[in-house]
């Protein structure tokens, strides 16, 4: 191409012609969508930041999936920290059964693909594994061989899995943290042991003496326990007794079951039935571990809707915002705070 094909350079006083002009607006346009697109934003630019500290891929869509969905849907920097690959789950699906624990051992590798695709069903792009993928191991139920490995996150030093945690709270500064109780709701070790390391990072990231070289301090202003209230719990026992099913877990009654939490003690109930489907389709990412068709879906099912798309919380640390939910609860995990 010679020189003579390009047009005369614009004289800056002179018009554009029509169909630059609108390439120059269409080049606007983009730029303005970029902006509009929460992707463009640093993870600091989002006014709003959750983090959820979970101990295997699963589990964040059991407990809180809804909740991870709607706020990211509301353009809030939701992170989740994964403590463990769950290299122990059990396999659901037959013709994976060889991934196991006790045979090929190659379930963990494998669930970092469900878990990845869970969380874009649930619009969630900050997904991360404490420590990286496979620095600490699935421990196990409590008295299992698995749970005496010396890479099991049961077995972790505290003090490096803290320090993990206390770096990803001090970059992307959450105003709000998420984990379990101190039984980590039904007492599996990693659980406990993420409710203990979330806890601990949570008061350390605050603490400008702690580890002064691992990112500026940062204090969420709350932390919250996921909750089951009994009374939901009572509902699904009730529903599958009306259906027919006479054995659940062999009890009658919620307060016989050592889950669940007291109506009384929960504090937030956030309603994010409008997020259901991310949240189906989230679990049926979770192919080797929730049978869609299984009874734990059934469970859901039976409860309705409202079991399954409101989720449950109890503040453990802060102050509790103005109540506009049921019996007085928050129905917003940063009620107080904006
Ligand atoms: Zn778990």
């Amino acid at each position: 191409m010679s020189d003579a094909t390009l047009p005369p350079p614009p004289d800056p006083g002179e018009k554009l012609p029509a169909d630059a002009a609108e390439a120059v607006l269409a080049e606007a346009a983009t730029a303005v969508d970029g902006l509009a697109d929460p992707e463009a934003f640093a993870p600091l630019d989002h006014p709003r930041r959750l983090l959820l500290v979970h101990a295997h891929p699963d589990d964040e869509t059991i407990g809180t999936g809804a909740t991870m969905a709607k706020y990211a849907a509301q353009h809030a920097l939701v992170t989740l920290v994964t403590c463990t690959l769950g290299e122990e789950g059990e396999v659901l699906v037959p013709e994976l059964e060889h991934l196991a624990a006790d045979r090929e051992d190659g379930l963990g590798q494998h669930r970092i693909g469900e878990l990845a695709a869970a969380c874009e069903a649930l619009g969630v792009r900050d997904h991360r594994f404490l420590g990286g993928p496979g620095r600490w191991r699935d421990s196990g139920m409590m008295d299992t061989p698995a749970n005496a490995r010396p890479d099991t996150f049961w077995q972790a030093p505290f003090d490096e899995a803290v320090r993990e945690l206390v770096a990803v709270v001090r970059e992307i500064r959450p105003q709000v943290v998420i984990t379990y109780d101190d039984n980590g709701g039904y007492g599996h070790p990693d659980h406990i042991q993420a409710h203990r390391v979330a806890t601990a990072a949570f008061d350390a990231a605050g603490d400008p003496s702690y580890e002064p070289g691992v990112g500026e301090p940062w204090q969420a202003s709350k932390l919250y326990h996921t909750a089951f209230p009994k009374s939901v719990l009572q509902a699904g026992i009730d529903q599958l007794k009306a259906s027919g099913e006479t054995n659940f877990f062999g009890a009658d009654s919620a307060e016989d079951l050592p889950i669940g939490t007291p109506d009384d003690q929960v504090t937030t109930e956030v309603d994010a039935r409008d997020w259901l489907e991310a949240k189906t389709a989230a679990m049926r990412a979770h192919k080797t571990q929730i049978e869609v068709d299984g009874p734990f879906f059934a469970l859901s099912n039976n409860i309705g809707q409202r079991a399954f798309g409101v989720e449950y919380f109890v503040l453990a640390r802060g102050e509790r915002g103005p109540g506009a939910g049921p019996q007085g609860r928050e129905d917003d995990l940063f009620a107080g705070l904006d």
